[in-house]
């Protein structure tokens, strides 16, 4: 089976098509998390979403802020006024869809998916080697598959010890897959590892690769709707530089 494993999507709809485009055939769609947040386009990104076949798709920190089962108030000040604009204008249909999302980690085959990491779903940030090793013992999978970070990279248990290598992903590189490793394909919305384009990879599960891929979008129409809407600055800053 062809995966496209995607992540951290927030509400950025130009994005999200490219990703869908780029990625071609697939026989499933994982998705990791944070349909909303950010972006300018909580109701065409929750809605296409919903059209995908196949489809596997978990709760991220910002989708739990917009239903409202965790305080905004733990969110910093500029993603906290994204989230009560798509409060706001979150038609009652995709809200429901948002609700339905389960937020703890699947188990698919050989694969563990969460959004942060397996032992906080929600919350934890796997961005160096030390956490990652403390996450190893909490998935009984041969590899974990996490978003959050917006950083698309691997992290290797290293066979018959606890060391553990972290490295950044290479596009179009495919990465042969062994126990054990944590995965991340990077955000589709708003990728943080200074590469503006939209993040994803592929995951196939015969020839048991792991490929990271990049996709270029257009950005200026995305930061147009994030002013339009009115909508912090920083985020249309950061979608054009990659942070
Ligand atoms: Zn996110």
């Amino acid at each position: 089976m062809r995966i496209l494993v995607m992540s951290d999507i927030h509400a950025n709809y130009t994005a999200l098509e490219a990703v869908l485009k780029d990625a071609g055939q697939v026989d499933e769609t994982w998705c990791l998390g944070d349909l909303v947040g950010y972006g300018p386009d909580p109701n065409a990104v929750v809605e296409e979403v919903r059209e995908i076949k196949n489809l596997t798709c978990l709760m991220g920190n910002h989708d739990v802020g917009v239903v409202g089962r965790m305080s905004l108030e733990t969110f910093n000040g500029d993603a906290k006024r994204s989230l009560l604009y798509h409060e706001q204008v979150l038609s009652a249909s995709n809200m429901d869809f948002i609700k339905s999302l389960p937020s703890k980690p699947k188990v698919r085959s050989e694969a563990t998916i969460v959004h942060g990491s397996p032992r906080d779903p929600l919350w934890e940030y796997i961005l160096n080697s030390t956490t990652a090793s403390l996450n190893f013992d909490h998935f009984g999978t041969d590899w974990c598959f996490v978003g959050h970070t917006h950083i698309q990279c691997s992290f290797t248990l290293k066979s018959n010890s606890d060391w553990v290598t972290a490295e950044y992903a290479k596009p179009d590189a495919a990465l042969s897959l062994h126990p054990k490793l944590i995965l991340n394909p990077g955000s589709v919305g708003q990728p943080r590892d200074r590469d503006p384009r939209a993040a994803y990879a592929i995951y196939d599960t015969a020839a048991r690769t792991w490929t990271p891929k990049r996709v270029a979008y257009n950005i200026a129409e995305v930061q147009e709707r994030i002013r339009a809407a009115g909508l912090p600055e920083k985020h249309a800053v950061r979608i054009g530089e990659g942070w």
